[in-house]
């Protein structure tokens, strides 16, 4: 179809699950075969291509593709011009220069003419300018932990998200230089068709963040207690009462956020709110 919109994902890796999820999640249905590196929605105008991370910002920033998923480390890392719609929450993780376990680290002044590995010249290059130090960049593409103790290079600067391949790898992490989630990117000249299509897709990605942010609450109280109460948790518009069948008793339905819920669970009981049900948001629409 000519006014398909076509999204960029990664084939496989980090990123893959989520933004497939997102994607399944926001009602569209597709086939992602394995192997496959092409694929048409049936119930949306919107065409996926599989691709290496790598490639993403490259391809929605020429056009290829109209919109992509990827890391912002990539993003930044890669420099091309594309518009970033939305922050996705997922795939978080961080860069972070990294030295020798036994090395003293009294500051980022220790890099001073030093040799660092990673696969991020672009961000780290950025970040040691701004610190002016001076440093030598040793770019390679993968299997950056190992350089220090093959005397590639006196330390790294890598993606970071529990530490331990740092841990397994003798080094330690000394400085957090780049955080970094998912985004949706977006080609700086999309024709006004396709922009509506986009506008429909953030309508229910925006559904969707904004269901998993909340949660529905059903609880029962004495009708004394339930100004008290829709005082706690005040929902959308303002709360749903509906008589129980017992005498004197209420049951308050609302939307809060689940942060909201604990902040105020004590103060909900004490008020005499009772059988508290939590129950998850598929999709949320304001
Ligand atoms: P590709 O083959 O597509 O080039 P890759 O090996 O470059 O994949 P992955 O390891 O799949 O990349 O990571 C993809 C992205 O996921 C990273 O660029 C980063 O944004 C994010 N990421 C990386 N490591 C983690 C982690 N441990 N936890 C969460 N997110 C991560
Ligand atoms: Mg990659």
């Amino acid at each position: 179809m000519e006014n398909n919109i076509r999204i960029a994902v990664q084939k496989s890796g980090r990123l893959s699950e989520e933004s497939l999820k997102l994607i399944k999640e926001c009602g569209i249905k597709f086939h992602n075969g394995a192997g496959k590196l092409k694929s048409t929605a049936t119930n949306f105008p919107v065409e996926f291509l599989f691709l290496r991370d790598d490639d993403i910002p490259g391809y929605v920033a020429d056009g290829v593709a109209d919109l992509g998923i990827v890391g912002e480390n990539e993003l930044v890392e890669k420099n091309k011009d594309v518009t970033v719609l939305k922050k996705l929450g997922f795939s978080k993780c961080r860069l972070s220069l990294a030295i020798p376990k036994g090395e003293e680290y009294s500051g980022v002044g220790y890099f001073e003419g030093k040799n660092i590995a990673t696969s991020y010249p672009k961000i780290l290059g950025d970040y040691l300018k701004l610190k002016q130090v001076q440093a030598e960049i040793h770019e390679i593409s993968g299997s950056v932990e190992i350089a220090p103790s093959i005397g590639l290079a006196e330390g790294i600067c890598d993606i970071v998200s529990s530490g331990s391949t740092l841990m397994m790898n003798g080094l330690k992490e000394v400085e957090e230089i780049f955080q970094s989630e998912a985004v949706l990117i977006c080609n700086n000249a999309l024709p006004v068709e396709k922009q509506q299509i986009v506008e429909k897709l953030l309508f229910r990605m925006d559904a969707v963040q904004k269901g998993k942010k909340n949660k529905y609450v059903l609880l029962n109280a004495p009708n004394a207690s339930i100004d008290k109460i829709i005082s706690l948790i005040p929902g959308m518009r303002s709360p749903t009462i509906l008589p129980l069948a017992e005498e004197g008793w209420s049951s308050v339905h609302s939307v809060i956020s689940e942060d909201q819920f604990w902040e105020n669970i004590e103060e909900l009981r004490t008020a005499g709110a009772q059988g508290i049900l939590v129950v998850p948001i598929e999709k949320m629409v304001l």
